[in-house]
Order: structure tokens, then sequence, then C-alpha cells
């Protein structure tokens, strides 16, 4: 169950809420995006509202670059271990969202029906953005953006071109296996971008949080779609097409085997 969970702190005490976007009467895919957002404002209300006093009121001082901005009051810069992890996955993500905008294009070329190759056409653009948005971020904080080697990113791309390899071209089943190979993609993602969003509402980074925080919504809205592709046409069809192939093959089974007793 997708779940968002915001903490903020004030004068010391925390306070925590918690909104979830699985809803039992599912919404049309034309309002998702809208509703989606608006629960997310809501529960980000009481994010941005700024503790008036902190612990985190020290300078930073530590920080590997600073580009164009100085890092905001409360990141206490690389030296310190939470920043140290923020940071790292920071550019963990920003190394990924490189590697989608690589990988998007070969997946797209390489669907079957015109609704999905469109999907992944309008999410590489999105993905271009993601990797803007994540320079911002690591401006915001006065840091160099800077991609680290994502393994997992790389593991789930190459599974992708795998079954690329191993489906045949302009088939269902091909795209029936493109769209989970890029909902493990966008899994990914929400994963860290919801990680990454938590830890900058609880270090009082509220700037990166509202930037991140646009590429996640982005992120499940994609993940949803894929879903109503699969679920109202493509996984049928896959379907459709894997029994006729198999009554194909099995008459001509057949007529092989009558023609070897004639
Ligand atoms: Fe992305
Ligand atoms: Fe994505």
């Amino acid at each position: 169950m997708k779940q968002t969970a915001t903490a903020s702190r004030t004068n010391g005490r925390k306070t925590k809420t918690s909104t979830s976007n699985k809803n039992q009467n599912a919404p049309s895919r034309n309002s998702r995006s809208e509703q989606n957002s608006t629960t997310r404002q809501q529960s980000r209300s009481s994010d941005t509202a700024r503790p008036a006093s902190g612990t985190r009121q020290r300078a930073a001082s530590s920080g590997t670059a600073s580009p164009s901005r100085t890092a905001p009051a409360n990141f206490l810069g690389n030296g310190h271990y939470l920043e140290k992890f923020f940071i790292d996955q920071l550019q963990d993500i920003y190394y990924a969202e490189q590697k989608i905008v690589q990988s998007l294009p070969k997946m797209a070329g390489s669907a079957t029906t015109e609704e999905l190759r469109e999907a992944f056409e309008d999410h590489l653009h999105q993905t271009q953005r993601h990797v803007k948005r994540l320079e911002k971020v690591f401006n915001v904080l006065g840091q160099k953006p800077e991609g680290k080697k994502c393994e997992a990113i790389e593991g789930i791309v190459r599974e992708a071109e795998q079954i690329i390899k191993e489906t045949e071209e302009d088939t269902m089943t091909r795209d029936a296996a493109l769209i989970m190979a890029a909902q493990k993609v966008e899994h990914y993602e929400i994963a860290t971008y919801g990680g990454l969003i938590q830890l900058a509402i609880t270090m009082g980074l509220y700037e990166a949080a509202d930037i991140l925080d646009k590429t996640l919504l982005e992120e499940e809205d994609t993940d949803m779609l894929l879903t109503e592709i699969a679920e109202c046409e493509i996984n049928i069809q896959a379907e459709l097409e894997s029994m006729q192939s198999g009554e194909e093959e099995e008459s001509t089974g057949e007529s092989d085997t009558a023609g070897e007793g004639s």
C-alpha cells in the first residue's frame, strides 16, 4: 500500500500524520493526478509550517562544494552522518534518473502498442525534468550535482533489456513484459524519493522536500497509468495471443502427424 507519512518538529515535539492514496473506489485516470496532488498538499501543509526554533540551527560548514548557493543553515554538511547519507541517496537517484533517460527510448521503440510507446515517451520527457529537479536540489543544498553508480537501477535496466531480447517483436506479450519492467523502475524511484522526502522534512529541508515531492507525484502517476494500461487492455490481449499461438501450434502438430501417416 502506498503511504505517505509526514513528520514535523514543533518546539521539540514530534507530530506525525499519515495519508494513504489507495482508494477503494478507484478514481478515473484523469482525476487521479489531481486528487493525489490535493491529498499530498493537505498533508504537506503541516510540513511547510517551519518550526520557530529547531535543533538544527548550526551553519553548514563542511559541504563538498558550493556551486551557486550556500547550504541552508539547518543543513549541517557532509561531515554529519544523516546529511552524508541524504546526499549519497541523492547521488544514487541522480545516476538512476540519467540511466532511465538512456533506457526509455529503447523501451518506447520496442513497444508493440501505440499507447505504451506514448506512455514511455511522455515519461522520458518527465524523467529529463527529474534530472533537472535533482540538480536544483543539489543547488539548494549548496552541493555540486554528482551521480553515484546505482547497482539497483543497473540491474533493473539490464532486466528490461533482457525482456526485449527474450520476447517477440510486435506481440502483446512483449508489452505486458515491458510494463512489468517499467513498473520495477518506477517502484525503485518511488521508494527512493519517498525516503528522501521524509529525511528532508525531518532535517527541516523544506525547499528540497517540495522539489522532490513534485517528482514523486509524477512517478506515482506513471506507475498507476502503467497499471491501467496493463489491466484495461494489454494483459488481456497478451492472454488471447498466447491462447491463439497455442492453438496454432497444436493444429500444426496435428497436420504434421497426419502427413507422416499418409
Ligand atoms: Fe524519475
Ligand atoms: Fe520514473
